[in-house]
């Protein structure tokens, strides 16, 4: 049974790294009749960030990857926020200890702060100089009694080498002698993410762990661990950290990390699922487009590759335009309908579509084009009042269309436009103004089509009474 996670940390907003990640663990659930899992690590105090957790669900569900297991679907197990599993890693550590895989370390701050400089000065990696590994039982058991703070650390062997495996990267060494006695438990009882997520990994019985390039580093830790409790591993594929077209990770500084920015900007959830589907995995015929159904019917993990991939927002935007373009037209209407708010009139937002499908990058595109038609223009782009006599007759013509049509009435305009002898252009020009306000619009007939024979007089009839 294959049974994936992600593990995010409730410190703000969704990250669209986190949706990357659940897309291939999402997917790969799916294809295989498994189970997607929303683990919450909320260990570290300091960062927790209030209704985090309850965005991460929104997110998920607004791009359709909604989990089968978390805090809010439930499942056989839970609890799936880690700060209500303490007592599981509590015993957890007490038996690596036991066992001689784990030890107290009761150094001070200072001391601790003391090694890092002395490393630092002696140009050596930032490590844990072992102190308390080499303390006696007794020694222990005194400082335990006396009620010193302390924290478990792991006992990482020496002297060895550390073998780990990604799926996508290959087998990869570690010298033993530069990876950290990580601390597994700290002096206020909660776990650091390297104990907890083993822990939670091997009992939540994950069989497939998809996470960030920047964890490998920290996979022979957990291999360790895994060793030290004997269990059997999850297979890792670590993903590759997202970049901008610049090399630069994709970060708050360096674009756009925040989910709820690709919302604001009508960005189509299916949409950013194809393009993040194309970082570090490609279609096997070379396709740019597909749907997520698509994808998920071919997803194998071990064939993502180990390439930067460059995340470029104009690529995005570009493949979100053709999704505009291609959208069966009752679910743009909605997820427009959704995006603009829902006072306004859905049947006017679907006879509008059509007009301005072509035109549109983003549903953020669609108001400035669009707003003619919820609003009568209050502003001109273009000075009207000298034309008035010319608006006159267009009204007087217009009034006697009977069949109000796009065709009708661009015959009946250049009909007139050639009978005053005003320029096309110009002509035409004047009437887009008075009735969109602006100079560039959606195609005119059709728009006039749209907002009725009353509501074009009465928009040419604003701009004859207007002074001077
Ligand atoms: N809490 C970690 C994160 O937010 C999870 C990493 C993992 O998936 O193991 O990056």
């Amino acid at each position: 049974m294959v049974r994936t996670r992600i593990a995010p940390s409730p410190t703000g907003f969704p990250h669209i790294g986190t949706i990357y990640q659940a897309l291939f663990d999402y997917g790969y659930a799916k294809k295989n009749a498994g189970q997607f899992i929303v683990r919450i690590e909320d260990t570290d105090r300091l960062r927790l960030v209030a209704g985090a957790e309850e965005k991460i669900y929104q997110s998920l569900d607004w791009f359709g990857l909604t989990e089968d297991e978390s805090r809010r679907k439930g499942g056989d197990y839970g609890p799936y926020r880690q700060s209500e599993r303490l007592k599981i890693y509590q015993s957890r550590a007490l038996e690596l200890i036991k066992n001689g895989y784990a030890y107290y370390c009761f150094c001070s701050k200072e001391r601790l702060e003391e090694v890092r400089k002395r490393r630092a000065q002696e140009k050596k990696i930032p490590m844990y100089d072992k102190y308390c590994r080499a303390l006696s039982a007794e020694d222990v058991q005194e400082k335990l009694s006396s009620g010193l703070t302390r924290v478990v650390r792991m006992k990482v062997p020496e002297n060895t080498a550390i073998k780990v495996r990604d799926e996508i990267r290959g087998e990869i060494v570690f010298d033993s002698n530069t990876v950290d006695d990580q601390v597994l438990l700290k002096s206020d009882g909660f776990p650091t993410y390297h104990l907890a997520v083993v822990v939670d990994d091997h009992l939540m019985k994950i069989t497939h762990a998809v996470r960030g390039e920047e964890w490998i580093s920290s996979t022979p830790k957990h291999f360790l661990l895994y060793d030290f409790f004997g269990w059997e591993r999850p297979l890792f594929f670590h993903t590759s950290l997202l970049r901008n077209p610049d090399r630069y990770k994709l970060s708050k500084r360096h674009g756009h990390t925040n989910v709820a920015w690709y919302q604001e900007q009508g960005f189509l959830p299916e949409a950013i699922l194809n393009y993040l589907a194309l970082m570090g995995w490609s279609h096997p015929q070379g396709k740019e487009i597909f749907s997520k159904e698509e994808f998920i019917g071919l997803l194998e993990l071990k064939n993502m590759k180990a390439v930067a991939p460059v995340f470029d927002i104009h690529k995005l935007e570009w493949m979100n335009g053709e999704y505009i373009r291609n959208l069966e037209a009752g679910s743009l209407k909605s997820q427009l309908v959704r995006f603009i708010g829902k006072n306004y009139d859905e049947k006017l937002v679907e006879k509008t579509i059509p007009l301005v499908r072509e035109r549109m990058k983003k549903l953020v595109d669609y108001m400035p084009l669009c707003s003619f038609f919820f609003e009568t223009p209050t502003g001109y782009e273009i000075d009207l009042s000298a034309k008035k006599d010319i608006f006159v007759k267009m009204k007087e013509e217009l009034n006697k269309l009977n069949d109000w049509k796009a065709e009708p009435i661009g015959e009946a305009m250049l009909v007139l436009a050639k009978r005053l002898n005003v320029k096309n252009s110009e002509f035409f020009m004047s009437l887009r103004v008075a009735i969109t306000g602006k100079k560039i619009s959606p195609p005119l007939n059709e728009s006039m089509e749209i907002l009725g024979k009353k509501d074009c007089l009465t928009r040419i009839g604003r701009v004859i009474a207007a002074g001077p």
